[in-house]
């Protein structure tokens, strides 16, 4: 399948999972090897209380316990949201060879993403670019359509990173 075919498969967890209102962050992320899904998450950081439960870190998690170790050696992470930098280095201890992701930063509401000076996923695609590569702008405007959008006026309590 391509990568515009999993980001479908992606799309449809997330809303199958958590609806389409971006109130309740529809990310969903899925660990692809060989051809077939091992791994797959949404994101629950409101439900767990968890600030470490990123759709991909569910996804990880779950590909690990099936495969019986943590690393999922030269598989593909796909995530309907330009991922985080703890998710990014969670994919590189785990081996994972490649993340796709569709909505990217410049598609969403600055309230997704830490405001700082420095991208850290500017930073890891250059500094561990023989460990894993990135991908984004697959699906994006389908992505995007989940969450909020650049202009839109989100209330402050909503607003995850402040
Ligand atoms: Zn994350």
């Amino acid at each position: 399948m391509t990568d515009a075919g999993w980001m479908r498969q992606a799309i449809a967890l997330a809303v199958a999972e958590k609806g389409r209102d971006p109130a309740n962050t529809p990310i969903a992320a899925l660990v692809v090897r060989d051809g077939e899904i091992v791994g797959q998450g949404v994101n629950r950081t409101a439900e767990c209380c968890d600030a470490t439960a990123h759709a991909e870190i569910e996804a990880l998690r779950h590909a690990g316990a099936a495969a019986g170790e943590m690393r999922i050696e030269g598989a593909t992470l796909y995530s309907t949201l330009q991922p985080c930098g703890m998710c990014t280095f969670a994919s590189i201890w785990a081996g994972i060879g490649r993340i796709v992701f569709g909505a990217r930063r410049e598609d969403v509401h600055e309230m997704y993403f830490e405001d700082r000076h420095l991208s850290t996923l500017d930073f890891i695609a250059d500094a561990y670019k023989d460990d894993i590569a990135l991908h984004g702008g697959v699906l994006a405007q389908e992505c995007a359509q989940l969450y909020f959008r650049p202009g839109d006026d989100v209330p402050e309590k909503m607003q995850a990173n402040d």
